[in-house]
Formats: C-alpha cells, sequence, structure tokens
C-alpha cells in the first residue's frame, strides 16, 4: 500500500463577509480535493487535546498519530531534533529567539529578522561572556536559535512565546517558577552585552530593529517517540516541507527528509517543484508527508486573496500530480487536511476541528460533496481523539 498525505497549513477558517460568508476553502476552485471527498470521504479531527495551544507542533504531532497529551514535550525539543543536536534524557532544550524590546515593550520577536551571521556573532559573544557550564548555544535561522542545557539543574518554569505578546510589557511574561533564576540572568546579561555591541550599532544606523536580548521559552526533554514503523508497521517514510518544525517530527519518526528547490513558508514557494518530489518520491518510499506552509503565513496576515490562491495552487500542483500518480500504485490511499485552523478575522491559529477528505483502495463514498469545513462538518465521521486518525487512515479501523 501507498499512502500520500498533504497538509495545507492553516487552510481551514470561518465564514468571512468579505466572502459572502463563505471561507477561503470554500471559494477556492479545488477539483483535486473535491475528487477525493467526493470517490471517499470527509469528516473533522480534533487535532489540538484540551489544554494545548493550537500550533503545528501540537497538531502535526496529533495527526501523525502521537497524542500530544502523551509525546509533547515542547516546542524547542522538535527544532532541536531538526537539527541533529544529540540530547539525553536529562538534557533540557529551550528556544532562544533574538527579540526587540524597547522602552520594556516587546516590538518585535525577530530582531527585524536578524540575518544568520549576526546572530550566530551576537549569541557566541553571549556565551563567551556568560561562561556558564552545561549552556550551549545553537544557532538556527535568523532570530530561531536555541539553548541547551545539560546539567542537573531542574526547571518547572512559565515562559511565553514572544510572537504572542506584541506592544506588551516584558518584564510581565519574563520566566518564572523553578529554575527561572538562571533564565532571567541569562536573558539580563545578555540585554547588558547587546545594548553596546557593535552589531546593533550599525543595525540602528541602517534603520533596523536591534537584537536588545535573548528571549527563552518552549523549553522541554527530548520527546521519547517510537519511530513509525514501530508504532505503524509502515516501513519507509518520508518528510516533504520548509519548515523546521516538522523536520525535527519527521526525523523522531525514523522518517527521511527531502529538499525541494525554492521551497520556502510563503506563497513564493515552489508548488510545482514540491508536487512533483511529492509524486516521484512514491516510487521510494510506503508513505510521503507533504506539508505546505503559506496558506497558514497568508492567514496571519489577514490576507484573504493570497490564502485562496494558495489553496489554489495547493491543489493543482501538489494535490493533483500526486492523487494521478498514487493512482498507479495497486493499492493506495491519500489524506488531504490542514493541521489546525488559521483564522483571518483574528489572525490566529484556531481551535475547531480540523476538516480532512481522504480516498483510496477501500475507502467507501459517504457524503457526496465537495472539500469545505460545512461539507466535512456535515459528515457523521468526528474523530475527537485525534491521534487515532492516523491508524484509521493506514488500516481503516474502527472508531
Ligand atoms: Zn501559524
Amino acid at each position: 500500500m501507498k499512502y500520500a498525505i498533504i497538509i495545507p497549513d492553516g487552510a481551514a477558517d470561518e465564514p468571512l463577509e468579505e466572502l459572502g460568508n463563505k471561507t477561503p476553502l470554500e471559494v477556492a476552485a479545488t477539483p483535486n480535493m473535491d475528487k477525493i471527498a467526493m470517490e471517499g470521504r470527509q469528516g473533522t479531527v480534533r487535532t489540538v487535546p484540551d489544554g494545548f495551544e493550537s500550533g503545528s507542533d501540537v497538531a502535526t504531532m496529533c495527526l501523525l498519530g502521537y497524542d500530544p497529551k502523551v509525546y509533547h514535550t515542547g516546542r524547542a525539543p522538535l527544532e532541536a531534533a531538526a537539527q541533529s543536536i544529540p540530547l539525553s534524557a536529562t538534557d533540557w532544550v529551550f528556544r532562544c529567539n533574538l527579540v526587540t524590546v524597547i522602552d520594556g515593550v516587546m516590538k518585535d520577536h525577530s530582531a527585524g529578522g536578524i540575518s544568520d551571521a549576526e546572530a550566530q556573532k551576537l549569541l557566541g559573544d553571549l556565551a563567551r561572556q556568560l561562561n556558564l557550564p552545561g549552556f550551549e548555544f545553537y544557532n538556527g535561522v535568523s532570530y530561531r536559535n536555541l539553548l541547551v542545557y545539560r546539567g542537573s539543574e531542574e526547571f518547572d518554569v512559565q515562559t511565553k512565546p514572544p510572537h504572542e505578546i506584541p506592544e506588551e510589557p516584558a518584564a510581565k511574561w519574563v520566566p518564572k517558577g523553578k529554575g527561572a533564576e538562571i533564565l532571567n540572568r541569562i536573558m539580563d546579561e545578555s540585554k547588558a552585552l547587546f545594548a553596546k555591541h557593535e552589531i546593533n550599532e550599525v543595525r540602528r544606523e541602517t534603520g533596523n530593529n536591534p537584537a536588545t536580548q535573548v528571549w527563552l521559552w518552549g523549553q522541554g526533554h527530548a520527546p521519547a517517540m517510537p519511530k513509525f514503523v514501530d508504532r505503524f508497521g509502515v516501513k519507509d517514510g518520508a518528510m516533504i516541507t520548509g519548515v523546521d518544525l516538522l523536520r525535527g517530527l519527521a526525523e523522531l519518526l525514523g522518517w527521511s527528509n527531502l529538499s525541494v528547490e525554492g521551497m520556502t513558508s510563503f506563497h513564493d514557494t515552489n508548488y510545482a517543484g514540491q508536487g512533483v518530489e511529492t509524486a516521484r518520491a512514491l516510487d521510494r518510499f510506503d508513505l510521503v508527508f507533504s506539508h505546505v506552509e503559506a496558506p497558514d503565513e497568508a492567514s496571519h496576515q489577514a490576507d484573504w486573496k493570497t490564502k485562496i490562491a494558495a489553496i489554489e495552487h495547493i491543489d493543482r500542483y501538489v494535490v493533483g500530480p500526486v492523487l494521478e500518480k498514487i493512482r498507479t500504485f495497486p493499492e493506495w490511499r491519500i489524506l488531504v487536511m490542514p493541521d489546525h485552523p488559521t483564522n483571518i478575522a483574528t489572525r490566529k491559529h484556531g481551535y475547531a476541528p480540523s476538516p480532512f477528505c481522504m480516498a483510496g483502495t477501500r475507502v467507501k463514498s459517504v457524503v457526496k460533496g465537495p472539500y469545505n469545513e460545512r461539507n466535512a462538518a456535515a459528515s457523521d465521521l468526528k474523530i475527537e481523539r485525534g491521534h487515532e486518525l492516523m491508524e484509521y487512515f493506514l488500516r481503516g479501523g474502527n472508531l
């Protein structure tokens, strides 16, 4: 059996007045997703369990068949996996953003999209000045860096993602709880060092947001996730994504990460290249998971035109060729769904169950209607424990 899973990230939404009380998914022309829904079935799946924040780390883990209540230990450990940073069970990982705080107010969670080279210099100098045994900085892309702690200190801290507190007083959201002291010391020392750093002098002169400090959040231990093959018996899996977080999940699952030239997390991504690579990968892999971030990013900008265009491009250039290719195998199944909704009206991730559609071998048709939130919700296929979807998709198990 060959399996394809295509994730238009954040594609689901709520009806919008601008769209005549329809959702972007209802308005977008998606003949291939509609074919899947009408040949097969559609329904809804709750991918964000109660008590979790709606985000791709939680929702994707869930739809991959791993209960976040059991396996989610934080966002930073997943990104550490993407960077192949070795972690023992007792090591801690923190996301270490470079941010801009001015007059005590969080102005920018990305320090003006600071360059890799600038970030490396700042964190290198900070590590030297701190000289704290057990703490190691790892440079990621731009402002997205990691801090690993290998030592005997225990943490039970509340932290806050800096992108969730724009224009708020930073002091209100600094780490609190057991172990917070050392984290706040690192953040405070970065403030003092970065204030007079030459890189920030240049950034200010050129009109860019300076990196005024590091901001620590998203902490956790490495998750102990069983490999996908051990959990589901499907041998060779592959991930195609422009996002570190999902590359990290693939590493933990024991899957291969495939690259596509020109793949980004925005609407400028190489949709056609991703479609070709996803279809081609089905020859070599039993399961191919292809994730497109663009609809989510457009939703965060409240840009419904781009969101609709992104959905249409995914349908035409990814779902279309993959559906055509997978039909050439004797046994196959395909699943299309966003990991979570991202709502244009609020510019934030939503908590509504995600609509999904699937088709293929022994998947019987139930609902005669194109794929969208309304038709999916009208189906009696409602999966409350989202991590059960994978078993159902792979084997048509009972729900
Ligand atoms: Zn998002």
